[in-house]
């Protein structure tokens, strides 16, 4: 929602920018592109969010005021242009925290950004460098003076992901028009598989004792699968991700359904404080959130965090965070039943943590309508799976094992969805 009540004052304040932008501009002779690309405003149950995108890291100095009160950030070494100063359209007449934003050139090096508070804030800072498409960001939350936070707010990468908004995941999807038609998987038109690699980007997931990150083992496992399955004449196969990214769950869940995928297989690589855990495991979403099995594990590698020194605890802690419930019964049926004939076949490969399907609520499992498993291919925290995992022949042999799971789900009347 637009703030049209301030539309005379903001082109008064346009104006006067855009004068003060010239005079720089003449001044130094030659624009410089835009620092900053875009602005979100994100009004959130406990508190407001304000993005700013850019393509360097930015280099601000913020204050408050009162009387009234107000929060000034100025950046230095930017410009006006008409990304900051449309910014002020973006705020909600609900907004509980800003009356307005206005933004100006403060003087030739600094741009000044200006929020009219509707009560006394605290401001949290925070910047994030580039990942999944996007540039540099600076965000700043607005919380009540009063206000408690809860923990989830102070972790960086969960802010990270809630900084996905409509209009960001949209931009992460493939087009509409590539999602295959709908008939029945396998007689009318390919069964599809969609490939998870874990982790990406800034999050590596587990790191085992040498080194190896668990986003690169598992992204080379999905890649060997991937060459397995488009050699099927009657699959056809996608991958969240094939490159270093980060990718959002959400995103993840929302591309699968998005091609309309009958499986999504999430692939991970399983860690844990006690370095003799060892044994390849299957993940079904549970309905229910996490079973007490799981529950346990939350806690584990919650607890491990601290104590854990240079080894890293579970790379799953994103999911960990993301405890669901309330699915449907009938895909957690199948996902079981997927989950388990894959199990079935990693036991001819590998040691088995577990010899049956564990249930959780992990998010990247939470396709309602597509049964999906998570496939912990071994303990990167184990030296000896490590040696393992990074070998050829151990991803090969994981990546075969799947595929024979996913052959033998549909042979026996696995549920091919209708869609
Ligand atoms: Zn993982």
């Amino acid at each position: 929602m637009t703030d049209s009540h301030h539309n005379s004052g903001r082109r008064r304040l346009l104006r006067g920018a855009a004068a003060a932008w010239l005079l720089s501009l003449s001044r130094t002779g030659m624009a410089a592109p835009p620092l900053v690309v875009a602005v979100r405003i994100w009004p959130a149950a406990s508190y407001t969010r304000i993005t700013l995108e850019s393509r360097a890291p930015l280099q601000y100095r913020q204050f408050i005021l009162a009387n009234p009160d107000r929060l000034v950030v100025d950046i230095q070494d930017a410009r006006l242009n008409s990304v900051l100063a449309g910014a002020g359209q973006l705020v909600s007449e609900a907004d509980p925290y800003i009356r307005r934003m206005r933004a100006g050139q403060f003087d030739q090096r600094t741009a000044r950004v200006v929020i009219e508070l509707k009560q006394p804030v605290q401001a949290r800072f925070l910047a994030l460098p580039p990942v999944a498409g996007f540039k540099n960001r600076l965000i700043m939350d607005l919380y009540p003076l009063a206000g408690s936070r809860s923990a989830l707010q102070d972790d960086p990468l969960l802010a990270l992901l809630e900084d996905y908004n409509k209009g960001d995941l949209a931009r992460s999807l493939p087009p509409e028009s590539q999602a295959p038609r709908a008939g029945k998987a396998g007689r009318d038109r390919p069964i599809i598989i969609m490939l998870d690699p874990g982790h990406g980007g800034e999050d590596s997931g587990a790191i085992g004792k040498f080194r190896t990150r668990e986003k690169d083992v598992v992204l080379k496992i999905a890649r060997h699968l991937r060459a397995l399955i488009e050699r099927e004449p009657n699959m056809k196969v996608y991958m969240t991700r094939n490159e270093d990214v980060f990718i959002p769950l959400k995103v993840r869940v929302a591309k699968a359904r998005r091609q309309r995928a009958d499986l999504f297989v999430s692939i991970h690589a399983d860690a844990f404080t006690n370095r003799a855990a060892r044994g390849a495991s299957v993940f079904a979403l549970s309905t229910k959130g996490a079973t007490s099995a799981a529950a346990r594990f939350l806690a584990q590698t919650q607890n491990a965090a601290d104590e854990v020194g240079g080894v890293s605890r579970s790379g799953d802690r994103y999911l960990d965070h993301a405890l669901f419930d309330l699915v449907q019964t009938a895909t957690v049926k199948d996902s079981l039943k997927f989950g388990g004939a894959v199990l079935h076949h990693l036991g001819k490969i590998a040691h088995l943590h577990k010899r049956s399907v564990d249930q959780a609520g992990f998010a990247v499992l939470k396709a309602p309508d597509i049964p999906s498993i998570l496939v912990e291919t071994a303990f990167i925290s184990n030296v000896e799976e490590e040696r393992r995992l990074r070998t050829t022949r151990y991803q090969q042999q994981v990546a075969q094992s799947i595929l024979a799971g996913i052959k033998s789900y549909f042979a026996s009347g696995g549920v091919i969805s209708g869609r």
